[in-house]
């Protein structure tokens, strides 16, 4: 069997001014095309290994398409979109006939002028393998699910976990799926039900309540003899887009009306349980109140709002800000973007006390700067390898960046936007958060892969960034229906 394997994946945010340029969707470690492709090991858990992984574990033959992933970010041009859909296509076609085609693609990805990307390069897919081959799609848990992904693939699959710790295994049941349906045992049919609800951070993580129940609950499905998989996509929620929302999907074998009924079936389970997906905001002094009060350390505060993972620019300095100003010891924010700051601290050079200006300065709901008299501990040039489960083994890179400290107070200044995930990259600048007090992490729900062990509280904190989880505060425009929670006539419709 030829199976094809590609992706492109991006999280677009409308809320965010910068759009993403080709660039970042063709930089080093993130970029990959035929034999380049073919050379990875497949063994990270990213969707895209798990593909390779799974056709070679059943001796069947890669075709190498492209695999892009560009950090979370503002949407990018049509023409960066047209640019990559085209680099895709002309592999594929270059090596037709193929037998299947797994693709990875985020779900939340759109485009200026093309509000479902994910469903217009799917439906491209289509319109080059016809209508009989198989393509199977697996997608983020943070998909937002449109009608041309559903037409054109034979089956989606959606990630199980939030932080995603089972990328690779969902790529590996795509490929394994694949597989049974080219050699004729199976018949994959795909059911789907969109729910209009924007569910909020704090509620996807899947090792608590109520998320674990909605998982408990696809599992139960997945018991059914007839059932292939079953998911749930809870939406990414900063895409003023008609796709923008919640999602179940059921994969049946070979019968479409039980597939459709029993994602109608959870859809309305779902939609039953939405006042359990939202929860209030927390300001940052809230959370950090609430965490002395209950006295277990280290106090985590996630800045939600600026997550650079959701495509936030991670320079607001409202944590920081709060850290100075209560004048608190062995206190760390990680990650502020800020590299002006970094090559300050560059050229003064380790050991050396310097006057900064930190964070603030990509939008004004970030700033002010905070002004730090900083003394530079450690230099990097932003190389490291993940070490906690969600990233384990994969090589990035955050440009070159620096450790500063005022007083008790700790900040891990970046020049590429990325989350803080896992301890790796603190301690190659030398520092050990397990020893810190406070830290205030730039991330929602995926900082829990490396600092979940390690947190006494957690607190989700909105901040003023772009990333509120205050719906009310942004103004969609192309939603296309009403949507759970901003307004109150809003409905499911099966
Ligand atoms: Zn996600």
């Amino acid at each position: 069997m030829k199976i094809a394997v590609g992706g492109i994946e991006h999280e677009s945010s409308s809320f965010t001014p910068v759009e993403t340029p080709l660039s970042l969707f063709l930089r080093d470690h993130h970029y990959f095309e035929g034999q380049s492709l073919l050379n990875r090991a497949g063994d990270t858990n990213t969707v895209v290994d798990g593909f390779l992984s799974g056709v070679r574990n059943h001796g069947q033959t890669v075709v190498p398409l492209i695999w892009s992933k560009a950090p979370s970010g503002g949407q990018p041009t049509l023409e960066t979109h047209n640019h990559l859909k085209h680099l895709l296509l002309e592999r594929l076609t270059d090596q037709l006939p193929v037998d299947g085609v797994l693709l990875s693609l985020h779900g939340s990805y759109s485009a200026q002028g093309v509000m479902d990307a994910d469903g217009d390069i799917t439906r491209a897919v289509r319109g080059v393998v016809g209508p009989d081959c198989p393509i199977i799609t697996v997608h983020d848990m943070h998909c937002n699910i449109g009608p041309d992904m559903v037409d054109s693939a034979t089956a989606l699959i959606v990630m199980e976990t939030y932080p995603h710790t089972d990328m690779a295994e969902r790529a590996l049941e795509g490929a394994n799926m694949i597989v049974r349906t080219i050699a004729g045992e199976i018949q994959p049919t795909c059911g789907w039900c969109s729910i209009p609800i924007f569910w909020n951070a704090a509620r996807m993580i899947t090792a608590e309540q109520p998320m674990s129940g909605a998982i408990e609950r696809l599992w139960k499905i997945e018991q059914d003899p007839g059932v292939l998989t079953a998911s749930v996509g809870v939406g990414y929620q900063w895409a003023d887009v008609d796709v923008a929302g919640a999602s179940t999907l059921v994969v049946t074998d070979n019968d479409l009306p039980a597939a459709k009924q029993m994602a109608n079936e959870l859809g309305r389970w779902v939609w039953d349980h939405r006042e359990d997906w939202l929860c209030p905001t927390l300001s940052a002094v809230e959370g950090l109140e609430q965490g002395e009060e209950l006295g277990k350390y280290p106090i985590i505060l996630a800045d939600q709002a600026d997550n650079p993972g959701g495509g936030a620019p991670s320079d607001s300095t409202e944590i920081l800000r709060l850290f100075v100003e209560r004048n608190l010891q062995d206190a760390a924010v990680l990650y502020i973007v800020d590299p002006e700051s970094v090559q300050q601290a560059k050229a003064a050079g380790v050991g050396s006390t310097l006057e900064l200006q930190v964070g603030g300065k990509s939008h004004e709901l970030a700033g002010p700067p905070v002004s730090m008299t900083a003394q530079v501990l450690a230099l990097a040039d932003g190389q490291f390898v993940y070490d906690g489960p969600m990233f384990k083994n994969l090589k990035t890179s955050l440009g070159d960046s620096a450790l500063v400290r005022q007083r008790g107070v700790y900040v891990v200044l970046i020049t590429k936007p990325n989350q803080p995930i896992d301890l790796a990259f603190s301690r190659t600048l030398g520092l050990d958060c397990r020893q810190m007090r406070y830290l205030g992490l730039k991330s929602t729900g995926h900082f829990r892969s490396g600092f979940g062990p390690i947190a006494g509280s957690i607190f989700n904190v909105d901040t003023a960034s772009l990333l509120t989880q205050d719906f009310d505060k942004l103004r969609f425009t192309r939603l296309g229906r009403k949507v759970y929670p901003m307004e109150s006539g809003a409905a499911l419709r099966i």
